[in-house]
């Protein structure tokens, strides 16, 4: 499914804020809406009119009187109008319902086989997200039967840690997913639920739920998502950037200075992924005879000051330096903040800020901020969600 944003400078005002400031108790009628926007009030109301009738604002009984009539005051729905959000890992899924400002309701994390496959897995998780809908009163709870709880779920938002082409929502060559290449997610998906559902790259969602929640100030941003692969998501004028076919930000197969290059999943040698990703650091490990499990393993290492496993984590941070430089100097972000599982990882963190410090223009990093995503573990699942917002919202 095609979402198409409305350029930055049409965003004042627009029925996304509007729903926003009323969500967030920044106003609360029409009045209210007029003055933080700016628009007339006919307008203001034509808009207000719209959200209504498409139950994203409702009225709710009159306000203060400063004499004369009393203003009718507006408020989301509480009736139980909600999103779904799945943000799908390599072991984890995170799974939740959001309201309609994007503020989570209910979520939890479920254990997932990747490699069971696409139909198990996204069917299962679905699953998950209509009994979450189902079992909440405050989203109609125990009304299955008579279909409000159906009512109730206006849309499902879906990360997939791979490379998804956002016309249609098929998965292309993802790397460690087997049997995920070509999956027609979106249709899938769509078989099985009522509702819209809009399909996306993990990173993308991390970095949409990141910069809504903090940072929507802020035009021009990147954001890492270093976790079990890596990959990265761009917000442009504001907008998530996914180029021509969605893989704008993709960054886990840019080769970086490693000697001996190791194979990556692609075939090629050398790739980002392949060195500085969760998956590469357990290998590596491995290879050097240490024994680790997984990604937690690995982690656990660094924090304890292992030898090891902290060079191997300097190095990961270097090589994503030297790419996220390229992307600073060619891109000339405002915010660079890195997000995932190896987020908290200091010595990786440390390198990859003087990496970039050391090979940026100066003009680039002059007031450029690098951080941590502090979004998170809900940060996928609050990405998601407001992908769905935007296109309840447009459609309204
Ligand atoms: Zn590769």
């Amino acid at each position: 499914m095609t979402i198409d944003e409305a350029p930055r400078d049409v965003l004042r005002g627009g029925p996304r804020e509007l729903l926003r400031w009323v969500a967030t108790g920044a106003a609360v009628s029409r009045a209210d809406l007029s003055r933080l926007s700016g628009l007339s009030p006919s307008t203001v109301s034509q808009r207000v009119e719209a959200l209504i009738s498409q139950g994203l604002l409702e009225e709710t009984g009159a306000g203060r009187s400063r004499g004369g009539r009393r203003p009718r005051q507006l408020a989301v729905p509480t009736g139980g109008a909600v999103v779904g959000a799945i943000d799908l890992g390599a072991h984890h899924a995170r799974v939740g319902t959001l309201d309609l400002s994007g503020r989570v309701v209910q979520a939890r994390t479920l254990p997932v086989r990747i490699e069971d496959g696409p139909e198990a897995v996204l069917g299962a998780l679905l699953a998950e997200v209509t009994t979450l809908v189902g079992g909440d009163p405050a989203a109609g709870g125990g009304a299955v039967a008579d279909g409000s709880a159906a009512d109730a779920l206006r849309g499902i938002g879906i990360g997939i840690p791979g490379p998804v082409q956002h016309s249609t929502g098929r998965i292309v060559s993802p790397s460690r997913m087997p049997g995920w290449n070509g999956f027609d997610a979106a249709a899938f998906c769509a078989g099985r639920v009522d509702v819209p559902v809009i399909v996306d790259n993990d990173a993308n969602l991390m970095a949409l739920g990141a910069h809504r929640t903090a940072h929507s100030e802020l035009d021009h941003a990147v954001y890492i998502k270093a976790g079990t692969g890596i990959g990265s998501g761009v917000i442009s004028s504001g907008r998530l950037h996914r180029g021509a076919q969605g893989s704008a930000g993709d960054i886990s197969h840019c080769r970086v200075v490693a000697d001996p290059a190791p194979p990556c999943t692609c075939g090629n040698a050398g790739c980002l992924e392949a060195v500085a990703s969760g998956a590469a650091l357990v290998t590596a490990l491995r290879g050097q005879g240490v024994q680790v499990s997984d990604l937690t393993g690995v982690i656990r290492l660094i924090d304890d000051g292992d030898r090891q496993a902290t060079a191997l984590a300097r190095q990961a941070g270097r090589a994503v330096g030297e790419i996220l430089a390229v992307v600073v100097n060619f891109f000339n972000p405002q915010v660079v903040a890195i997000g995932g599982r190896l987020a908290d990882c200091e010595p990786l963190l440390a390198s990859m800020r003087a990496t970039l410090y050391e090979r940026c223009l100066p003009l680039a990093t002059q007031t450029l901020l690098i951080e941590r995503v502090a979004a998170g573990q809900d940060v996928g699942i609050t990405g998601a969600a407001h992908l769905v917002i935007d296109h309840v919202v447009a459609a309204a």
